[in-house]
């Protein structure tokens, strides 16, 4: 008799991402978008709220996410508490800088435990993507007006690629007391050879996801990947900051850790 036993992997052998980013400021003075590729979590934030306010808010969440990430339980990295840290932070900064009161962002992040789980968590208009086996799907949904009047059958998904107030956040983290309940966690068991993109709408809104699919698909590394990307969103005229991480889900047999890197808007 055969017994086929489930696939588990030997103490020394676990899932880690292979992950890598770029963000680029694009025609605008400057980039008020952050990205984070680390073996543990990747992430995006596209901060809004004029002058310096934008960056910080955006950076501050990145660099609360990154800390967190040194620190969690490899087994079990805490995205939410990440998140929950992460609004403190911005919730201070406000304090400290009135100046500060207008900022937000959005986030995209994933965590993947050693065991092969993969937890997203998700507010505002910036995106996740998972390509597995050659088919391309969303993790996310984007919490802006015009995705609601899509739900909602008022106009079609073409007319929200052009209407006038397609950049309305319906949530997002200010630093005040709400906001991570509008936050949506999701998760799913990874897969040795998954590849997440995790980018801003300066990448999707303007290449649409049968081109995000084919250069995802296309075999290269994940740092020229993310490059290929945001050269393609300038190529097609985006006119906003753009921010791509790419991390390909592989087995890790150890030894010294892959690095973690910061792209986009630093802390100022
Ligand atoms: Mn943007």
């Amino acid at each position: 008799m055969t017994v086929t036993e489930p696939l588990v992997l030997p103490d020394e052998l676990t899932l880690a991402l292979d992950a890598a980013g770029d963000s680029i400021a694009g025609p605008r003075p400057d980039n008020q978008d952050a990205g984070l590729a680390s073996p543990r979590l990747v992430a995006v934030a596209d901060g809004v709220g004029g002058a310096h306010g934008g960056a910080t808010a955006a950076a501050l969440v990145v660099e609360r996410l990154r800390r967190s990430a040194a620190l969690a339980r490899p087994e079990a990295p805490d995205l939410v508490g990440g998140v929950t840290a992460a609004n403190a932070d911005l919730a201070a900064a406000r304090r400290r800088d009135p100046s500060l009161a207008g900022m937000a962002t959005t986030l995209t992040a994933a965590a993947l435990t050693t065991e092969g789980r993969l937890v997203v968590a998700h507010v505002g208009d910036s995106r996740g993507y998972l390509l597995r086996r050659g088919r391309l799907t969303r993790l996310t949904a984007d919490h802006t007006l015009v995705q609601a009047l899509v739900d909602s059958g008022a106009i079609t998904s073409e007319e929200a690629r052009t209407h006038p107030q397609r950049n309305l956040l319906l949530a997002a983290l200010h630093g005040s007391a709400g906001d991570v309940s509008g936050l949506a966690v999701s998760a799913l068991p990874a897969e040795p050879g998954d590849r997440l993109l995790l980018c801003s709408d300066g990448l999707w809104g303007v290449v649409p996801d049968e081109t995000l699919h084919e250069l995802l698909a296309g075999g290269t590394s994940p740092a020229e990947t993310a490059r290929t990307l945001l050269r393609t969103a300038l190529a097609r005229s985006t006119q906003d900051n753009v921010t791509a991480v790419v991390g390909d889900v592989g087995v890790s047999v150890g030894g010294p850790a892959p690095p973690t890197s910061v792209v986009g808007a630093a802390r100022s």
